[in-house]
């Protein structure tokens, strides 16, 4: 908790820098990455480049291009008590993933995100305390983002370049915001609606149902009790395996097959949820 006070406290020292337009002037902070952090996060390699080339059109993905028979399964509203299980299961299949943090939960169970990464998953931020972005200021967009990067890279060392939504509402100001940011706005195509809580035989029948190459699929590890995903994770990925489907993070599968002018849009239009 102390780190994170000394870091808010760092990034509105630093505010000053940037000389704000006089109507944004009014805005409460600005939050910037903070010093430490901002070497990390405006390092970019060379896929992150890709990634953040896709973002500079102004959009948002749903889909890799379906030119390669790979999918991405990707996980939300974590890190929680069930992210460790969902973890052993990926490694013990070899099978990456993405996992979605809320910037809160990072601060909440230390060291989960550091493992995510270290297991060879990509990490995307999912804002601080899982806001509708629509409904905010661009000042406390900035926010969200801001303080969920900084909380990402103070557990890892590493930055996000992928950004997704809560609930999927996006906007053009909040993919700007993204944008801003150096964040590639990513929605999904095969939604489980895992948080309802159907049973595990549910959830596998339902990715197994939307399921095509290139599909970003929905699931969540956080936000609740996430058993019946944990119960179904292993079938899952036994049968998209049995079907020939190799599994990749959204920035590698992004970036090996990229999404068409269909795969993406400038308000989420084209998700299926
Ligand atoms: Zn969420």
């Amino acid at each position: 908790m102390a780190i994170v006070i000394v870091v808010a406290a760092i990034g509105l020292a630093t505010r000053g820098d940037d000389a704000p337009p006089a109507k944004a002037a009014a805005d409460p902070v600005i939050p910037t990455v903070t010093a430490a952090a901002s070497d990390i996060a405006n390092q970019l390699g060379p896929r992150d480049q890709e990634l953040v080339g896709i973002g500079a059109k102004g959009v948002s993905i749903h889909r890799a291009g379906g030119r390669r028979k790979v999918v991405a399964l990707t996980f939300d509203d974590g890190p929680g008590k069930d992210t460790a299980s969902i973890l052993s299961i990926l490694k013990q299949n070899d099978v990456p993933a993405t996992f979605f943090v809320v910037g809160q939960e990072v601060q909440a169970n230390p060291g989960m995100v550091a493992q995510e990464i270290a297991q060879g998953n990509q990490v995307g931020i999912h804002t601080w305390d899982h806001a509708d972005m629509t409904k905010l200021s661009p000042a406390k967009q900035q926010q969200e983002i801001v303080d969920t990067q900084n909380a990402i890279i103070n557990d890892s060392g590493v930055a996000s370049r992928l950004f997704r939504a809560p609930y999927g509402a996006v906007s053009p100001s909040v993919i700007a915001a993204a944008e801003k940011n150096k964040l590639l706005s990513v929605l999904w195509e095969g939604d489980t609606n895992d948080w309802q809580r159907p049973d595990a035989n549910t959830i596998v029948q339902r990715v197994l149902s939307q399921v095509s190459p290139g599909t970003i699929i929905l699931m969540h590890d956080g936000g609740g009790d996430r058993a019946n995903t944990v119960a179904a994770l292993p079938t899952i990925i036994k049968e998209l395996k049995k079907q020939g489907y190799g599994f990749a993070t959204v920035g590698d599968l992004v970036v090996s097959d990229p999404p068409t002018s269909s795969d993406m849009s400038v308000d989420g239009k084209g998700v299926s949820e």
